[in-house]
């Protein structure tokens, strides 16, 4: 059967996102898994134990919304493939989902500090706090019950000791926000070499929050985090 423009490009660009993650470091070997939702029932993902960096548009596998692939017989999807199940059941406004290991900001989670001191205008604007959900085995039911309050209101989250997951409208929306995460944990290492971080201060994250609505940023953010983690409280 051929496949219709949108799905062909869904897949270039979800083949392209995966090489990218690949490429940047946020996943080796053949860790991480990438998906967008085609239409309701349909969800095109990436394949299990593939390397994202060699990947390409037909190497990518469809599945039902419960996971089963439209045909058994090409590639199986990944076992880590029900967390991003879970956003889509949680989330009618997302459309795509990545997860990935940063080296960096999973190693904020190993250390247990903090990625969500207020310390960067785009981080506070676009995506507000960077939360951890508890730690759980990757690719068990565990992961799904342990994500689940995070996904109803977070678009990036961290899960501990393990990767990030990063929800977006596009593929494009969610890779970027993967790349913020990175960043946002980066330059706090810096920080945190240089003396530590000094947070934005409460003023600065008030306005910051009050700009939100310019961009269209409508999703939501921790206000009482943010305003507890700004400068003259510690985080
Ligand atoms: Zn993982």
């Amino acid at each position: 059967m051929s496949k219709s423009p949108e799905e062909l490009a869904a897949r270039q660009a979800l083949a392209e996102v995966s090489r990218l993650c690949y490429q940047r470091g946020y996943i080796t070997g053949t860790e991480g898994n990438f998906s967008i939702r085609l239409d309701k029932n349909r969800i095109l993902t990436t394949p299990r134990g593939v390397c994202k960096g060699r990947i390409n548009e037909a190497d990518l596998v469809i599945t039902d919304a419960d996971g089963t692939p439209a045909d058994p017989h090409v590639a199986l999807p990944s076992t880590e493939l029900k967390m991003h199940l879970a956003a889509y059941r949680l989330r009618d406004d997302i459309s795509a989902v990545v997860h990935a290991h940063p080296t960096v900001a999973v190693g904020f989670t190993v250390a247990g500090v903090s990625l969500s001191t207020p310390a960067l205008p785009e981080v506070v604007c676009t995506i507000g706090t960077i939360p951890v959900s508890p730690y759980a085995t990757p690719s068990t039911d565990e992961v799904v019950q342990s994500i689940e309050p995070y996904v109803k209101k977070c678009d990036a989250l961290m899960l501990d000791h393990h990767g990030a997951l990063c929800l977006g409208k596009d593929i494009w929306d969610a890779f970027y926000k993967l790349e913020t995460v990175e960043h946002q944990a980066q330059t706090l290492l810096v920080a945190h070499m240089l003396g530590g971080p000094k947070p934005l201060t409460k003023e600065q994250v008030a306005s910051l929050l009050n700009v939100r609505s310019v961009y269209g940023l409508t999703n939501e953010v921790d206000v009482d985090y943010l305003t507890a983690a700004a400068s003259g409280n510690s985080d």
